[in-house]
């Protein structure tokens, strides 16, 4: 079904018909979709999930209900191995097999709220001043409702699938992680099929209500926190010892502090600089466009390492945080420890790093251990089916925006799926101000606007369309 070209371009711009134009099926009431979606993110907000406990055993009965009210099958899964309330939950609808299946990954469970802290009850699912607040309304309960009504949209139109829809729910992801980590393991066969992960964990770049770039979370670091620890002799600190072990753990310490790890473009943030170039004046658009040059440069190498985002983005970082001594000021220790945090690129070896740190510190009194193995490298690729179907749902969206890669800094649940294969993208469906998701998520007065749940539940469908 070819179209003229100028017709195409001409309908892009126009979101409304055109997704009933292009595919058979019955077109989408959005309006009334859209007040069915904000019921749903209100009343999902009001359960409360604060984990520890999570209780995410109420979110998932919440949303079992809604799912089969719809003829979609669901299962409760991993209750016992969990335990406490905690369960995950997995729903599939069915395309033609044609193509390999995505699944829409999120999680039930939500930090702590401390209530005197917020100017609406955490849990009481208020729509006030053209926001739905509560905890959750970000991450990743409404992200949650972007993916189920989408599902749900694609469900009730009847356009014809090429890829099974796949829906999760995870139990407990801010607290131990386990969720992920037991569905993984128990359910590789449910997911072999799975060629694509969407979930959480990248922002849009939106500045008064103007999108700059759309975020597509390809890669993110990898903690590999280690403990140095000297052994030395106790003794009474009037009477200093050359076996105090305090001196020598410091000695250590200022090594690695004043090492400055080398600089590396990875692909994914090589891709993201470029891209960004354009929303600079000369000569940083220049230095951006050409990262791997510009790190050459000392002053753009000064300027770009001056964002401590980028400088996440282009190096192995270290952060001494934690020290143990002696819990007395009078008291030689038999012991001084010391936690330093380090995150590595996706194509680091862990192993070379750990030399590297021995190397540094150059004295085998000072003992490493290893407190988190790092887990799956994570570098998905950009040149896939479902990346170019992002780009094309952003494009109808804002037109002059572009479609981005930035580095993940912390550690999420995507290596945990990755392991098994899936291309594992962070999408975010919201046009939400950096200003207002920093203190929101994780913080107080966590609140979605009301065009926002829409506008997620659109883009997530027109993702899934477009990628059929
Ligand atoms: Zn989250």
């Amino acid at each position: 079904m070819r179209k003229p070209l100028l017709l195409l371009a001409v309908a892009a711009l126009v979101p409304g018909p055109l997704h009933s134009q292009t595919a058979p099926g019955k077109p989408v009431d959005w309006t009334a979709l859209a007040t069915e979606s904000q019921r749903v993110l209100s009343d999902y907000l009001k359960i409360n999930t604060t984990n520890p406990p999570g209780n995410e055993i109420l979110a998932a009965n919440f949303l079992k209900a809604i799912l089969e009210r719809e003829g979609i099958v669901v299962q409760l899964y991993d209750s016992a191995e969990l335990g406490s309330g905690h369960v995950n939950l997995y729903a599939r609808i069915k395309g033609n097999g044609t193509k390999k299946a995505i699944a829409l990954v999120n999680h039930m469970d939500v930090v702590p709220a401390t209530p005197s802290f917020w100017s609406v009850d955490p849990f009481g699912g208020i729509v006030k001043d053209g926001y739905i607040w509560g905890r959750g309304a970000i991450d990743m309960k409404g992200e949650a409702v972007a993916h189920l009504m989408a599902m749900i949209a694609l469900k009730r139109s009847g356009v014809p699938l090429n890829r099974d829809i796949v829906f999760i729910a995870n139990s407990d992801e801010e607290f131990t992680s386990t969720g992920a980590l037991a569905f993984v393991k128990n359910h590789a066969d449910l997911l072999k099929d799975v060629e694509y992960i969407i979930t959480e964990a990248t922002e849009n770049s939106v500045k008064n209500g103007k999108v700059d770039y759309f975020s597509v979370g390809v890669a993110e670091k990898r903690t590999f926190w280690q403990r140095l620890t000297v052994k030395g002799v106790p003794s009474h600190g009037s009477r200093p010892t050359k076996q105090n072990p305090v001196p020598r753990l410091v000695r250590a310490l200022n090594r690695i502090a004043e090492f400055e790890t080398p600089l590396h473009v990875t692909p994914g943030v090589e891709k993201f600089f470029r891209d960004i170039s354009r929303l600079y004046p000369e000569p940083r658009r220049s230095w951006l466009a050409d990262v791997k040059k510009a790190i050459e440069n000392p002053q753009a190498r000064e300027w770009i390492l001056s964002d401590v985002y980028w400088n996440a983005y282009l190096r192995n970082t270290i952060s001494l945080t934690g020290m143990t001594g002696s819990g007395k000021t009078n008291v030689i220790p038999p012991e001084a420890t010391a936690d330093i945090d380090v995150r590595l690129l996706p194509d680091t070896d862990p192993a070379q790093m750990l030399a590297t740190l021995k190397g540094i510190v150059a004295d085998t009194a000072v003992h490493f251990t290893t407190l988190l193995e790092p887990k799956t490298p994570l570098e998905s690729p950009t040149d896939t089916d479902l990346f170019r179907a992002i780009e094309r749902a952003a494009r109808d969206r804002e037109p002059n925006a572009f479609v981005t890669t930035p580095m993940q800094t912390g550690a999420t649940d995507r290596p945990t799926y990755r392991k098994l294969g899936i291309v594992t993208y962070a999408i975010d469906p919201f046009k939400t101000e950096q200003a207002e998701r920093q203190r929101g998520v994780h913080g107080n007065d966590e609140r979605l606007s009301v065009e926002n749940v829409i506008f997620g539940v659109r883009y997530v469908y027109d993702i899934l369309r477009y990628a059929q």
